[in-house]
């Protein structure tokens, strides 16, 4: 058993934290949301007022933010590095850019703590579950002890590389998911168009050789799938700003390669248009509707 500090409780963070209590281990826990805290002290871990405060004595602190200026401001903006003592081993779990997870990485280091950049692959359904998949970068040693933790909310842990590799593993990934989910909405929204039932159709490509994560395990099209967002009004899930600003990282990254990603950045224009359009809090897989407004 570990004392843990778990800070960003939203729809991933949360049922993380969850199955950590569950492994029995000590959990501290901090969202700026006080409704997140409450759902977590339910379940018996102990609420602290601030960051500072939550990762006072833990052996790990977790952080599990939106965005590269969370991640940045909190561990070098508000010094939360200053705060935790060697040999805690810190783990940021967020989706930021390569270039953040290096920076915080280094200052890590610097004061002498081991820290990975570890984002995940596995959507909501996996956090809960508890078989997500880590995508980790970092030093050797950082992530032999980091595994047994990471086990615990996941199933495959994939070291990418040193500092900031899972975070390019990870946006390579996401580039692809959106890209997948607008095509699969595309494909299904002209099956629809031209007289085909939804649901008839995702079973006929889902063992078809157009088939992928949206058609198995995540359909973008309302009551195909029972327990997607899809179903539930595009409720909670993977927000569709949080998928335009991962396609945003891999742009920057296709520019700091000069590599060319076109249906990258079609996706990302796709999905820029749909936040505009007012959609920017609901699933990513609401993309759905700029095909057609016709799926509630
Ligand atoms: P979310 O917006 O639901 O949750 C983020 C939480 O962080 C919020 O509760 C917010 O209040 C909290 N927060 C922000 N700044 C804070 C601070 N300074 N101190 C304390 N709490 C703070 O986001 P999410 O869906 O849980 O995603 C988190 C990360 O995981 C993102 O980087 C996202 O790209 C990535 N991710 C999400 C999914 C998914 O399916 N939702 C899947 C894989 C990866």
């Amino acid at each position: 058993m570990s004392s843990i500090a778990f800070i960003g409780l939203g729809n991933m963070g949360a049922p993380m934290a969850q199955n950590l209590i569950k492994a029995g281990h000590a959990l501290t826990v901090f969202d700026l949301v006080p409704a997140t805290v409450r759902t977590l002290t339910e379940a018996g871990a102990r609420a602290a007022g601030s960051a500072a405060e939550a990762v006072a004595g833990a052996e790990i602190v977790i952080t599990m933010l939106p965005a590269s200026k969370h991640v940045e401001g909190l561990y070098l903006g508000e010094d939360l590095l200053a705060r935790i003592e060697p040999p805690t081993l810190v783990i940021d779990c967020s989706t930021i850019a390569p270039d953040s997870a290096r920076k915080v990485g280094a200052a890590a280091q610097a004061r002498g703590l081991d820290m990975v950049d570890a984002p995940v692959s596995g959507g909501t359904g996996g956090a809960v579950a508890g078989t997500l998949t880590f995508i980790v970068g970092g030093s050797d040693q950082a992530l032999a002890r980091a595994r047994p933790v990471l086990e615990q909310m996941g199933r495959n842990i994939f070291h990418a590389g040193p500092s900031g590799a899972g975070q390019v593993a990870k946006i390579c990934n996401n580039m692809l998911l959106g890209i997948l989910m607008a095509g699969t909405s595309e494909a299904l929204a002209l099956g629809v168009a031209n007289g085909l039932d939804p649901k008839v159709l995702s079973d006929i490509i889902a063992k078809s050789s157009g088939r992928n994560w949206a058609t198995e395990l995540y359909n973008p099209w309302p009551e195909v799938m029972p327990d997607t967002p899809a179903s539930k009004g595009y409720a909670g899930g993977f927000g569709t700003d949080l998928m335009l600003k991962d396609l945003g990282l891999a742009a920057e990254a296709a520019l700091s390669a000069r590599a060319a990603t076109p249906l990258g950045e079609l996706a990302r224009n796709l999905y820029a248009l749909h936040s505009q359009g007012g959609s920017g809090g609901l699933d990513f897989s609401s993309i759905v509707r700029l095909y057609t407004q016709k799926p509630k």
